[in-house]
């Protein structure tokens, strides 16, 4: 049978804003090794900043309006700045044919135009060659009528508490943490490094982004467990495939807390330590 503590350590987790889908994800939890991250959302605030605006043939206030108006139906945290920055009502209807692609960006048909949005990928599966942007930040680039017309260059923050939430994982004695993002190698270079992460894979499509937590699962031994901790836009499938799959943040799409073992209540990346804290704490009262 069952003890009682364990049914204790799913309300005592859950009191601390950690839910716990079935008791057997407290036992793994208690033995994370390996905590691999995303980190738009997670590790970041997900909040975009317009920084600069750099265009050809077109006027800056029109790339924005055209980029804001194809991401009008998005709840990406990149399309929700956009669509800040350019802080004017849109008209929807005007908006047809969108296609989103996860890991790379939007298109759209804006006022009869095809309205292109997003990286480098995104750009090249239209057959667009782009020169590589050497700029502190990660890069929107647009495409207007099959026509490249320039630039969005946004940047996000780190969220304060995420380098003290490695240091708590590291003192946890997990033995690697690993940072998963489709940004661009730029960009999540230097996230990982003033954070101290051990490893970090950028420019990942969601796909990718598995097969990167299938190789890692390689590498451990089997009592070891990998937690995949993501903030939910596109990461269901790489949640499932984890050993442990954790959503954070209540305003997860409804996708991810589906696909998520362990749902943490709150956006601070420390919870992702005190959740491994609470586990153990459960096990060692269990057995
Ligand atoms: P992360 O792995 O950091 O959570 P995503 O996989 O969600 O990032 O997105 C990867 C990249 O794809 C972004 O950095 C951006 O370049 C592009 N992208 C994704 N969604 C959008 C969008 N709605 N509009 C523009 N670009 C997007
Ligand atoms: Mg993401």
């Amino acid at each position: 049978s069952i003890p009682l503590t364990f049914f204790a350590g799913i309300g005592g987790a859950s009191h601390a804003g950690v839910l716990v889908k079935g008791s057997n994800y407290l036992d793994l939890l208690s033995r994370a090794k390996y905590v691999v991250m995303d980190k738009t959302g997670t590790l970041t605030e997900g909040v975009f900043q317009v920084t600069k605006i750099v265009t050809s043939d077109i006027s800056e206030a029109e790339l924005l309006e055209k980029t804001a108006m194809a991401e009008v139906f998005s709840n990406h945290p990149i399309s929700k700045s956009l669509k800040e920055a350019y802080g004017k009502p849109i008209d929807s209807s005007k908006v047809v044919d969108v296609q989103e692609v996860a890991g790379a960006g939007i298109k759209a048909n804006v006022d009869g135009l095809e309205v292109a949005a997003g990286n480098e990928k995104l750009m090249s599966s239209l057959g667009l060659s782009i020169n590589s942007v050497n700029e502190p930040g990660t890069v929107i680039h647009v495409a207007i009528a099959g026509q490249y017309k320039g630039y969005i260059l946004i940047s996000d923050k780190l969220k304060s508490t995420s380098k003290e939430a490695i240091q708590a994982l590291k003192k946890a004695g997990v033995k690697k943490t690993v940072m998963l993002t489709g940004d661009s190698k730029q960009v999540a270079d230097i996230v990982a490094a003033d954070l101290g992460l051990d490893q970090v894979y950028s420019e990942l499509l969601p796909a990718d982004k598995v097969t990167k937590v299938e190789e890692l699962l390689e590498l451990k031994q089997s009592k070891e467990q990998l937690i995949f901790v993501g903030d939910g836009i596109n990461d269901a499938p790489v949640l499932s495939r984890a050993d442990i799959g954790v959503a954070m943040g209540a305003l997860g799409s409804d996708a991810a807390i589906e696909a998520a073992d362990i749902v943490l209540m709150d956006d601070d990346p420390k919870k992702i330590a005190k959740a491994i804290g609470i586990a153990r704490k459960c096990m060692r009262i269990v057995y």
